[in-house]
């Protein structure tokens, strides 16, 4: 049941930000980073694994368990949530989704131009020069229980490609300065 007052807010709301997190894909089965890890990852801690100390340190683990995550998301459907959201941006005069979640099933459900404050499991970056891939990333066929993977390298500069995957501190100023602009002009309306 929609509260009534929400529904008159979106009536005359001019720019509506949706801001999302884990909730909206764990319904889909995608797992936390509160979820214990299984497999090979048992042992490690998913907050650890994503930061960029842990990627110097062992490539090969990390990329082995952002391709394991990866295929997972690929094998996840959009839930009534993702739909919604996607639904609302067309009954709204603008709608920016800001999500903290690294996979595409918002785009996947039809929401354009996602915000993905940690980055994506789908668009990864060299770790080396912050470029993107020119080719998207082959789909991801990963053993159940996991493995390490030499993560593929950058054709500009030759760097290991890594997800970004860590905190905004880790982002492009392209991409920050596109989320500041996109926050200013929202003109506190949620
Ligand atoms: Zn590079």
């Amino acid at each position: 049941m929609i509260p009534a007052s929400l529904i008159s807010a979106l009536r005359s709301a001019r720019h509506v930000v949706v801001f999302t997190g884990a909730g909206v894909s764990a319904e889909s089965g995608i797992p936390t980073f509160r979820d214990a890890l299984t497999g090979l990852w048992e042992r490690f801690d998913p907050g650890e694994l994503a930061t960029p100390e842990a990627f110097r340190r062992d490539p090969a683990l990390v990329w082995g368990w952002y391709e394991w995550r990866r295929m997972r998301v690929l094998q996840s459907q959009p839930n009534p949530a993702h739909l919604a959201i996607a639904d609302l941006a067309r009954h709204v005069p603008q709608l920016t989704l800001i999500t903290q979640n690294v996979d595409d099933l918002h785009e996947r459900a039809g929401s354009e131009d996602v915000i993905h404050l940690h980055g994506s499991l789908h668009r990864p970056r060299c770790f080396a020069c912050a470029r993107e891939p020119a080719e998207p990333l082959p789909a991801a066929d990963e053993p159940e229980h996991g493995r390490r993977l030499e993560p593929p390298r950058c054709s500009h500069c030759g760097g290991r490609l890594r997800r970004c995957g860590g905190s905004v501190r880790h982002q492009t100023q392209r991409l920050l300065s596109r989320k500041f602009w996109r926050a200013r002009n929202c003109r506190g309306q949620t």
